[in-house]
């Protein structure tokens, strides 16, 4: 499918039915995008307030009335990979560590069709979901994969949307008390030297960019503590970021003080991870001495609702750790802990589990849309993206409110996350229309899911 030509002229999308522009609080907050936005090529050119007119002359109008309009949704942890091994009965009802261990030597049967054909059928799950950009956390390299990070390059510039790739590795495997089969565990100079290769060939980090690389060890549990430290001094010598796994799981803890003598985020300071450089998928299971140090740091926390709940995990302290400093944003985490790539249910789901935990009136649909946007680019490192503004890039959702679920719904923004949309109507990003209509699309992608589906009937064996 190819991607639709750039908006070269100025472009009203007027008056939409209701906007959220991001913000929750500050000054972006306070912008009247009532009347909608203008794009000029791939950023906003001008919020327009209620009952206004865009200053200047107007090429073409897009009339939103119909539609909620909010910045592209962005997700900052996922395992393409694991659109393969959905729903596996030998690893469904299980958690954290025995369901990897059921689900490694599948996994070490990965070829570079396998990675193709799941990060593009994951890239538009996300995208019809309402996302924009896309992160993804590729660890798997067995002696046939070597190059699965240049195949997901190859496939996001394809498809247009704007991504960070994380560059993963496993050095420990079961013969050294690690987790991982040796068949998919590297060596420290391989993965160290591919590391930089694909930074000097891929990772630009101009305003604007749309394709991102950090380096990202799997876990505490898959990867040697000496390349937990040089991957942090290879990132700060090429100034990019760190993403791990941390704090998912009791078991983990467990592992940690056994393995190494210390908890996990004595382990992360120890191996120089401490600083606003890095973001952490799960971050649940933390004492508050540990919330007040990650705080400190400005680390940042891809909460994963979906995947710990399937797992059983836990609940991740959102608001103490925003609270002490950190990031929030959203992620729906590989898809065989969570089974969909969609971005606003990820949300919805949000919002349900985190008022298990905290009041009703500190978890609204407003914070949630927050975590999903700013939030998100905050934990990617990013202020080019995430809210409605003029100069940010022009990533943006528009979403109908018309299915049965939404009939008699009063606010429309409280009736994205409540009532629960699962899809978005149209999508820009980078002023591009990569959606523009989502039906269309859909019955564009029956060969591209058909031919998935006999890959992961493959794989599985
Ligand atoms: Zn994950």
């Amino acid at each position: 499918m190819s991607v639709a030509t750039p908006t070269a002229t100025k472009l009203w999308i007027k008056d939409p039915l209701a906007v959220f522009n991001g913000a929750i609080s500050g000054p972006d907050a306070e912008r009247d995008c009532a009347g909608g936005l203008v794009v000029q090529g791939s950023t906003i050119l001008e919020c327009v307030a209620a009952g206004q007119r865009p200053t200047g002359t107007i090429d073409d109008i897009f009339d939103a009335h119909r539609y909620v309009l909010m910045p592209g949704l962005i997700n900052t942890h996922h395992h393409f990979y694991q659109t393969l091994t959905r729903c596996l009965p030998a690893a469904i009802n299980q958690p954290l560590f025995p369901w990897l261990q059921t689900l490694y030597p599948i996994w070490s049967g990965l070829t570079a069709k396998h990675i193709e054909l799941a990060t593009e059928i994951a890239c538009w799950e996300l995208m019809l979901s309402g996302a924009t950009t896309v992160a993804d956390h590729h660890y798997v390299f067995n002696h046939a994969l070597s190059d699965a990070i240049d195949i997901q390059a190859e496939v996001v510039g394809r498809l247009g949307v704007r991504a960070t790739l994380t560059r993963g590795s496993m050095s420990l495997s079961q013969k050294d008390g690690g987790l991982p089969p040796d068949s998919v565990v590297q060596s420290e100079q391989q993965m160290l030297e591919d590391s930089q290769r694909l930074i000097k060939r891929y990772h630009d980090a101009d305003d604007g960019s749309m394709l991102q690389l950090a380096l990202a060890p799997c876990s505490p549990f898959s990867v040697t503590q000496s390349l937990m430290c040089e991957t942090a001094q290879l990132a700060k010598r090429h100034r990019v970021r760190l993403h791990t796994h941390l704090g998912e799981t009791i078991d983990e803890n467990d592992f940690c003080l056994k393995k190494l003598g210390m908890r996990p985020v004595d382990y992360l300071e120890h191996c120089g991870w401490m600083g606003p450089q890095t973001w952490l998928a799960h971050g649940i299971h933390f004492d508050p001495s540990e919330i007040r140090r990650l705080g400190e740091a400005q680390i940042g926390i891809a909460y994963c609702p979906t995947s710990n709940m399937v797992l059983a995990s836990g609940i991740c302290p959102t608001l103490d750790l925003a609270a002490a400093g950190c990031h929030i944003g959203m992620a729906v985490d590989g898809s065989a802990s969570n089974d969909s790539s969609n971005m606003i249910q990820e949300l919805r789901h949000s919002l349900m589990q985190q008022r298990l935990r905290y009041r009703a009136d500190q978890i609204t649909h407003l914070q949630v849309l927050n975590w999903g946007t700013q939030g998100s680019a905050s934990v990617l490192g990013r202020d080019d993206i995430g809210v409605l503004a003029p100069g940010k890039q022009a990533d943006l959702g528009l979403y109908q409110l018309d299915g049965l679920n939404f009939s008699g719904a009063h606010d429309p923004l409280a009736a994205l996350i409540l009532c629960g949309a699962s899809q978005v109507s149209k999508l820009m990003v980078a002023g591009k229309w990569l959606i523009e209509d989502a039906e269309q699309t859909r019955a564009q992608l029956n060969q591209l899911k058909a031919q998935h589906h006999q890959f992961a009937k493959q794989l599985v064996g």
